[in-house]
């Protein structure tokens, strides 16, 4: 089903705004004022998306969040830029891993069981795309999904 990105990554800002702001912490959406269409399902986008942003807002105690969508003829990119606390090169590998969290004592008091990247990685792969990561510890990270075979808009198509 073709699905407009843009709209989508936006909505799920929305969704975590109110936790977002409990935690005194920006989240923005940076719209880029064109259509993204992917051919995805929508649900399962929807829950990729809301993993990253939620550990976003998870592992960000103060400054900013960063919801962006970009465009590439053969791609649309969504991405999410916290300056949270980050990840260190040691354990950079592994957050893809299944149960894999980076501090096990915080686990106790931050909830989850280190299944969300997991899942979002098998999902995006299930749509032949790739989730990344790049991690400064203390200063934040970026997580980039890419999902083949977009397209800018219908005038794009049609050209
Ligand atoms: P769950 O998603 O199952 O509730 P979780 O958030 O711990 O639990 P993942 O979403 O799979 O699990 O993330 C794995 C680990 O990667 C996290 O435990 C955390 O240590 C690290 N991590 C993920 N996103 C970020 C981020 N934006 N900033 C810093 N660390 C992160
Ligand atoms: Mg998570």
């Amino acid at each position: 089903k073709r699905v407009n990105m843009v709209k989508l990554a936006e909505q799920v800002c929305r969704n975590f705004q109110p936790m977002a702001r409990n935690k005194g912490i920006r989240l923005r959406f940076n719209n880029p004022n064109v259509p993204c269409y992917a051919e995805v399902d929508r649900d399962k986008m929807v829950q990729v998306v809301s993993n990253v942003v939620s550990n976003a807002v998870k592992y960000t105690n103060e400054g900013s969040i960063t919801v962006g969508v970009g465009w590439q003829p053969e791609a649309t990119i969504i991405y999410c830029q916290d300056t949270g606390i980050g990840i260190g090169p040691q354990d950079l590998p592994y957050v893809f891993n299944r149960l894999y969290r980076v501090d096990k004592s915080r686990s106790r008091f931050s909830g989850g069981v280190g299944l969300g990247l997991s899942i979002a990685k098998a999902l995006v792969e299930a749509h032949d795309g790739n989730i990344e990561v790049e991690s400064e510890l203390g200063t934040g990270s970026i997580f980039r999904i890419t999902i083949p075979n977009a397209y800018k808009s219908m005038t794009n198509k049609l050209a």
